[in-house]
């Protein structure tokens, strides 16, 4: 299948710094900033070191307030709706540990939860009695939808699930499972870490109340930031796990009253130079346009996936009927760091994943840990051309 673009890729690439040394392949672990997210954290680092930190952040006020805004075009909801943290998974954390679960309560995740996500669950298991219940996949490898139809119960108090998996090409039918979750009245909490970026997402067409992502990924923000998604008639009804001045008022010696707004899940303190990195990135992508980038990144991955098909020693590990930018495979004989070093050595990214990041799913697989290349819209045909000729390489 030829890859055609709507984006102008040669732009893009020359907007890219990194594209010039490297063929990166690493976009699911962090993806290359543009020129614009590197100006933007470049030059409040610099005003924090000319003016002050307190007065650089004074002077970007509008900038700043404006990453709100950039978040909430981004997801489709109000400003008021985005906290902005330091990761996707504090976001994460920040939703799930502010829901109370009472023992016998029931939350209903994926093989393919993340597994930070899921060591929340059994945290959150041994301290309440909290029942996690796992849907199986279906044929394709993605959440059963019928499955967790049939396990949605009156006991239900959460449903979790990761929209795109991080060791698999797979993109979990997100809006399908919103469906479910509304129909029963049930909160759903969306990881939309890898699929940020990548693909459009609109909070109310898929249903979730909640989304959490990150900046460096396939948005191409800086390290160290990420975002929160909160429903304006579930923040009120959300305890934070933990406060400070910024997320609640101090208004006697024995009361305190919590913002309205989703930013009672923040701090106060913030890598300023970051939070405006991450709104030129958002910005960036909305001026490209999410479903040019989804169509640009989904024909590279599958083109990577016929590539790879062509090499013996290789297998492509991807499921799903809807598949990402994401692309994993095993080299026979051949450990996947062993290989990731290699390829290294050619100035090709790729990642490894192991088996513990999604370890469910690994084990119902019986995978090995997986090599990553994860591709965006700046790869070129003749970069995935590069990774097969090192794999044959590597392998002949
Ligand atoms: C990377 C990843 C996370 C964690 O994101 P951080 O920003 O590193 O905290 C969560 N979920 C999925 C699916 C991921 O791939």
């Amino acid at each position: 299948m030829p890859v055609v673009d709507t984006l102008d890729i040669d732009a893009l690439r020359a907007d890219t710094p990194g594209c010039a040394h490297r063929v990166h392949l690493n976009n699911a672990g962090a993806a290359l900033m543009p020129e614009p997210v590197l100006k933007a954290c470049r030059d409040h680092l610099t005003q924090e070191a000319t003016h002050g930190g307190y007065e650089a952040a004074a002077e970007a006020k509008t900038a700043l307030e404006d990453t709100y805004d950039a978040v909430a075009a981004l997801l489709q909801c109000h400003r008021d709706e985005v906290a902005l943290m330091e990761n996707a998974t504090r976001a994460w954390d920040m939703a799930f540990y502010s829901l109370s679960f009472d023992e016998g309560d029931r939350i209903l995740t994926s093989e393919a939860s993340y597994a930070s996500n899921y060591l929340a669950f059994l945290q959150q298991r041994r301290r309440t009695g909290v029942e996690i219940v796992t849907i199986p996949r279906d044929d394709h490898g993605q959440i059963d939808l019928d499955a967790l139809e049939a396990a949605i119960d009156d006991r239900t108090a959460l449903i979790a699930l990761t929209h795109v998996p991080t060791n698999n090409g797979l993109v979990n039918p997100a809006a399908e499972v919103g469906r479910l979750a509304r129909a029963a009245g049930v909160p759903f909490l969306l990881d939309a870490c890898q699929s940020a970026g990548q693909r459009p997402l609109d909070v109310d067409a898929i249903g979730c109340d909640m989304l959490s992502a990150t900046s460096r990924k396939y948005l191409r923000g800086p390290r160290g930031m990420g975002f929160l998604y909160v429903r304006r008639a579930l923040i009120e009804t959300m305890e934070p796990p933990i406060i400070d001045l910024h997320a609640a008022t101090w208004t006697g010696p024995d009361s305190y009253t919590l913002r309205a707004d989703a930013r009672r899940f923040e701090t106060w303190e913030k890598n300023y130079a970051a939070q405006l990195g991450l709104r030129a990135a958002v910005r960036y992508a909305l001026d490209l346009g999410l479903d040019a980038i989804q169509e640009a990144v989904q024909a590279r991955a599958a083109r990577l996936r016929g590539l790879l098909g062509d090499v013996p020693a290789v297998t492509v590990q991807d499921t799903g009927a809807v598949q990402s930018g994401i692309v994993t495979f095993t080299v026979d004989g051949q450990p996947a760091a062993e290989v990731q070093q290699a390829l290294r050595a050619q100035h090709i990214n790729v990642s490894v994943s192991p088996p513990s990041s999604t370890l469910l799913d690994a084990t119902r697989r019986s995978l090995p840990p997986l090599v990553r290349a994860s591709v965006h819209y700046y790869n070129t045909t003749d970069e995935l051309d590069v990774l097969q000729q090192a794999l044959l390489s590597l392998t002949t």
